[in-house]
């Protein structure tokens, strides 16, 4: 079975719609024809200096949330990065074929660090990109389950494995994105031209995988969308209304054709909003239970993450010492 690679980061309490539309879906999807390997992806976290309780309780609970969204512990290795240090010591390996040029091209760290100043901004955010692509090489993964936003990053993973590979011999699988249709990319809600985003500060930006329903509802409602009041599927310009519509075919399985001719007509924004927090709330409310059982056996989650790092670092292992021979690092005696 070919090998996949996803993860998260544990920057919030709670995921929101468009990781679990943009990647978790796909996650559990795949689990059935794949030998995947999940990780909640602390170091990266590390690179916008988190408060250490709270990193501590989020790492837990990413992995409470990925278990709630459906993914088998049994099928899939769910484990946490920092539990591999393979993770770690492939990034550096990689950091040196990277051109600096190159990682100050990658939108995302460009975004990040203009929003927090030059100050604020570490070496850790500069090199996050290449530390993923040592998390996505280690497993030798032929498809990465991610969101559009993740695309850039894909391609400079696969480049540097190219890169690699034909310096100094076969060493990695060259890996393939997997990017849902019309889900790669959610929105927010307070900001339709922007996506979805854990970090984002505004709590009205984003449907919080954990939030209690009603918490949901009221966000929903107050989305932003547009005055014409015409319910029509137009990314260009009705970005707001575009994003409730995919939401909810998402989640419905509704065609948005079939969602546009039900709401057709004048001021149906308000029926449409209603519809979306429903079908949102049915999904979320269960995700919702299940994670609150799973975080109150702590046990029981360090049992899964101690499993799930065994078998990430049987094969992690054995390619990072495939590339430590292959750039000439003396093998310990
Ligand atoms: P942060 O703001 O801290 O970077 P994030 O919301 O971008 O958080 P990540 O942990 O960086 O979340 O990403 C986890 C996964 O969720 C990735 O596969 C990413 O592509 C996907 N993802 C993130 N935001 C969205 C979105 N708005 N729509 C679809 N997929 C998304
Ligand atoms: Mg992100």
């Amino acid at each position: 079975r070919p090998h996949i690679l996803s993860g998260m980061q544990p920057t919030s309490d709670s995921l929101h719609l468009g990781n679990y539309l943009g990647a978790q879906v796909n996650w559990v999807t795949l689990q059935e024809n794949y030998t995947p390997y999940f990780c909640v992806v602390d170091l990266h976290a590390l690179t916008v200096n988190p408060d250490p309780a709270q990193l501590r309780e989020r790492t837990y609970a990413t992995a409470a949330q990925y278990l709630a969204g459906g993914i088998d512990p049994e099928r899939s290795a769910v484990f946490v990065q920092s539990h591999v240090r393979e993770h770690a010591e492939l990034a550096w390996v990689l950091n040196c074929i990277t051109g600096f040029g190159e990682a100050g091209r990658m939108t995302q760290f460009k975004d990040k660090a203009g929003k927090r100043g030059q100050e604020n901004t570490s070496v850790g955010l500069f090199t996050y990109p290449v530390l993923m692509a040592a998390d996505i090489l280690l497993y030798d993964a032929q498809a990465v389950p991610v969101g559009e936003d993740q695309r850039q990053h894909l391609e400079l993973t696969r480049n540097l494995a190219q890169r690699f590979n034909s310096r100094f011999g076969e060493t990695f699988v060259v890996p393939e994105p997997y990017i849902p249709e019309g889900t790669a990319k959610v929105m927010s809600l307070q900001d339709p031209t922007k996506k979805m985003s854990k970090s984002d500060e505004d709590p009205k930006a984003s449907v919080s995988m954990l939030d209690e329903p009603k918490v949901n509802l009221k966000k929903i409602k107050s989305a932003v969308t547009d005055l014409d009041n015409n319910v029509a599927f137009d990314p260009e310009n009705k970005p707001g209304i575009a994003n409730l519509l995919r939401i909810h075919s998402a989640l419905s399985g509704e065609s948005i054709d079939v969602l546009v001719e039900r709401f057709a007509g004048e001021n149906k924004y308000g029926a449409l909003k209603g519809e979306v927090a429903d079908v949102v709330t049915s999904v979320q409310g269960p995700f919702r239970e299940r994670y609150l059982t799973y975080m109150d056996d702590r046990a029981e989650l360090d049992r899964v993450l101690a499993q799930g790092a065994e078998r990430a670092r049987e094969v992690a292992s054995a390619t990072l010492a495939r590339a430590y021979d292959a750039v000439g690092l003396v093998p310990a005696a």
